[in-house]
């Protein structure tokens, strides 16, 4: 079995705009590339897990958010660094697009986004890490049964630091620094 990493894309890998739908405001965040690559280098799967219920409010199309992946992927190759696969929930239930407003099992915190990337790269869920920048990423990895997860104050995470539930959870200020942490108690 396989390790990974999961990582939310907004406020984590990217930087945070309100409901992205333009490549052209794509931007990484500080440390990202540097921050995959050393988790390639330990020998973990990377794979991405983002909540996009911009699909399902009619806010883009999933073209444009496979638009949006191809910026992200063509800006970590230019620093050596690389997703191995990106996993979306395009739903919310409050939705205007018929075929994607429901009730679903993949909106985090919901575990389903993991425990599908964890079926088809027969990863090992207690051995893998999350970062997210909301407390609901944080839940989603307890939910999932990941071994641990730290919320990066990057995005949302400024905030989210503050709210009830935030206690006891690991922090970190940004996606490298979360990735020393969570590889150097590995070792
Ligand atoms: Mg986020
Ligand atoms: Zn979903």
């Amino acid at each position: 079995m396989k390790k990974a990493f999961f990582l939310d894309r907004d406020g984590v890998i990217i930087e945070e705009r309100n409901y992205l739908a333009d490549p052209g405001q794509v931007a990484l965040c500080p440390g990202a590339a540097e921050a995959i690559r050393k988790m390639r280098e330990a020998g973990y799967l990377v794979i991405a897990v983002s909540n996009q219920s911009g699909v399902a409010r009619g806010y883009f199309t999933m073209e444009q958010l496979a638009a949006v992946e191809q910026k992200i992927n063509a800006l970590l190759e230019a620093e050596n660094a690389r997703i191995d696969a990106w996993y979306y929930c395009p739903h919310h239930r409050k939705g205007i697009v018929p075929e994607f407003s429901r009730e679903c099992d993949c909106r985090k915190p919901k575990p389903g986004l993991l425990l599908k990337a964890a079926e088809e790269f027969d990863i090992d869920l207690p051995h893998s890490f999350l970062i997210g920048d909301k407390l609901s990423d944080i839940r989603t990895a307890e939910n999932a049964r990941c071994r641990s997860a730290v919320l990066v104050l990057t995005g949302h995470g400024a905030e989210e630091k503050n709210l009830p539930g935030a206690e006891d959870v690991q922090m970190e200020k940004d996606i490298l620094a979360a990735a020393r942490r969570l590889l150097s108690g590995t070792e």
